[in-house]
């Protein structure tokens, strides 16, 4: 993991390299921000260019036998701890470190609730317990390997239990020379305040929309436009971001419905539109609400559309195709009761009423609102 890897952040980027470079490191260094944003691979990042022989750019290498060792999660100079759940006070990371290790490498936006599922007990609430302290220890007074510096990653600080966060708290009080803590965290607030006041901090922003979308069209080989529909819906929250763009190949699909009953009630076709309305009633309804909420959403950007300031609108390629056209049909006059039509359906259909009805009902009205 490189510092040119990371999403956005380039000021904290900016601080760790200079603490690096004028190896001003502290003992323990905070990362910390909402859980939203992508951490850990910043101190994966972090732990790299420290042990990087041959640092280039203000960034590591990525070709030394170092970086190379961190790249594989094979380096004998770097440790993780992290919560986990299961087997009482005796359960240490190492017992999970399989799963640890497809956790970073599949998510390295480091979804939480993607760990849990890994650990396979989604209603556990996972910690940090005494056992991992004497763990740490144990790992962080063995001589280092090749490195000058031992380094120790600890995720989520902030679910380290009390005997666990005592014990760590005589290690960050008195530190060997050469070891350096580097804690990830979601909520600094609810660090033990003792350790908390001991670290250098250093908070993470959430980075722009534009930086997200970049990203996963690099990374994800997506489209661009769609990430960014996916980032801007979010929020800039990344990992939000991931599950919309996960999520896209069903927009499309609702894209196509939500395109094919605009046509049929331009047209007044009912037969079809009872038709359509009997597809979408098959949907679950969970999904039906969904495809109301996207229809909602595409009336609303097809009046924005009209203004011609592109940076209102987030639409993707199709979606845009589609609106170049269709969104001089939405107007001051039937904007606000089309929206309120598809959120009353979706209250309806959560209600229980019967689907096929509500949504042929929704499909007649839209036939009178598309022509106002
Ligand atoms: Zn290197």
């Amino acid at each position: 993991m490189k510092f040119s890897d990371i999403i956005g952040n380039e000021k904290a980027i900016n601080q760790i390299r200079h603490i690096v470079d004028s190896d001003h490191i502290p003992h323990a260094l905070l990362l910390h921000g909402d859980p939203g944003i992508p951490k850990l691979a910043l101190a994966r990042a972090t732990a790299q260019y420290i042990h990087c022989t041959n640092r280039t750019d203000g960034d590591s290498c990525g070709h030394c036998p170092s970086c190379l060792q961190h790249q594989s999660l094979n380096h004998g100079d770097t440790f993780f701890s992290f919560p986990v759940t299961g087997k009482g006070e005796n359960t240490t990371s190492d017992m999970f470190i399989a799963e640890w290790r497809k956790f970073i490498t599949d998510s390295p936006i480091e979804n939480y609730e993607y760990w849990l599922t890994l650990l396979k007990n989604e209603n556990a609430q996972p910690l940090i317990y005494a056992a991992e302290s004497n763990a740490i220890l144990r790992k962080m007074s063995l001589s280092s390997f090749t490195a000058k510096y031992k380094i120790l990653i600890m995720w989520l600080p902030e679910k380290m239990n009390e005997p666990c966060a005592n014990k760590l708290l005589k290690l960050i009080e008195e530190p060997d020379p050469d070891s350096i803590f580097i804690l990830v965290s979601n909520s600094a607030k609810d660090i033990l305040p003792t350790i908390f006041s001991r670290t250098q901090r250093i908070e993470l922003m959430r980075p722009s929309v534009e930086q997200i979308a970049q990203y996963f069209s690099s990374t994800l080989a997506t489209d661009y436009d769609q990430a960014l529909v996916a980032a801007a819906a979010a929020d800039a929250n990344v990992t939000q971001a991931l599950q919309n763009l996960e999520a896209s190949s069903e927009t499309k699909a609702f894209h196509e419905q939500f395109v094919r009953l605009m046509r049929l009630a331009y047209m007044r076709d009912l037969k079809s539109l009872k038709a359509w309305s009997e597809l979408i009633a098959d949907y679950k309804r969970e999904k039906s609400r969904r495809f109301l909420a996207y229809c909602a959403r595409m009336v609303r950007e097809n009046f924005i559309y009209n203004l011609h300031v592109p940076q209102l609108n987030y639409l993707t390629a199709e979606e845009q195709q589609f609106s170049s056209r269709f969104a001089p049909f939405i107007n001051e006059t039937n904007v606000q009761q089309m929206v309120a039509e598809f959120s009353s359906a979706a209250n309806d259909i959560q209600r229980n009423a019967n689907a096929k009805i509500v949504l042929f009902d929704l499909a007649v009205k839209i036939t009178i609102l598309i022509k106002k």
